[in-house]
């Protein structure tokens, strides 16, 4: 039998979940979160303003430029992109401290940003989300019914260009169903017992 102690020297596993814009990342991380409570979600810092109901330090922590800046000069992000015009980065310490304490640990963020994480961090596991075809993922960015043609055009453009990307990826989920997508991602959380 092992106890709590035990428990926490297994070594936690890192899981990057990556995939095109549009494919449902947030949605089936919300669901993962109520399968599996013990995952850690990283918060990451980003330069765009909340939205609607985001709270700070809840969804993001919401930065200046300049704040963001410092965190780049400091070395206190594991990693950064810049996506739609506005930053995204992923603080360090909280990640390492989480691993280190022994919790599953899972990053939701854009291609540029998990090809840092793999130079940094090969060791992690990196989860592509995939839409079932490309027919359905265009449907989803262009019945969002707000944005003009052209933003749609340049999120359709990155969206095919992210899609090519599923083969530097350990795993691909299919996104077909938000909570056997999730399922399935739990199940890629925990380090398999040997
Ligand atoms: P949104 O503005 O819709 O919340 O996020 C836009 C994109 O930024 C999404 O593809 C999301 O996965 C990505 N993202 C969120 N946080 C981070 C981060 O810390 N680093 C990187 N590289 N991308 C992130």
């Amino acid at each position: 039998m092992t106890g709590p102690a035990e428990d926490a020297m297994v070594p936690a596993r890192l899981t990057v979940l990556s995939g095109p814009s549009g494919v449902g990342k947030g949605t089936v991380v919300a669901e993962v979160r109520r399968l599996f409570p013990h995952v850690w979600v990283s918060i990451s810092c980003t330069t765009r303003k909340p939205r609607p109901g985001e709270v700070d330090g809840v969804q993001y922590h919401f930065l200046t430029d300049a704040q963001f800046d410092e965190l780049i000069e400091t070395d206190r992000l594991l990693e950064y992109a810049t996506f739609a015009g506005h930053r995204y980065g992923t603080p360090r310490r909280p990640v390492e401290q989480h691993l280190a304490a022994g919790r599953p640990t899972l990053l939701e963020i854009e291609l540029q940003g998990a090809r840092q994480v793999r130079e940094r961090m090969p060791d992690a596991q990196f989860v592509f989300l995939a839409p079932p075809s490309e027919h359905e993922l265009r449907d989803r960015l262009t019945g969002r019914g707000t944005e003009t043609g052209d933003v749609i055009e340049t999120r359709l453009t990155r969206a095919e260009y992210e899609l090519q990307a599923r083969d530097e990826f350990d795993v691909v989920v299919i996104n077909d169903d938000v909570e056997r997508a999730a399922a399935e991602v739990v199940s890629l959380l925990s380090v398999p017992v040997s």
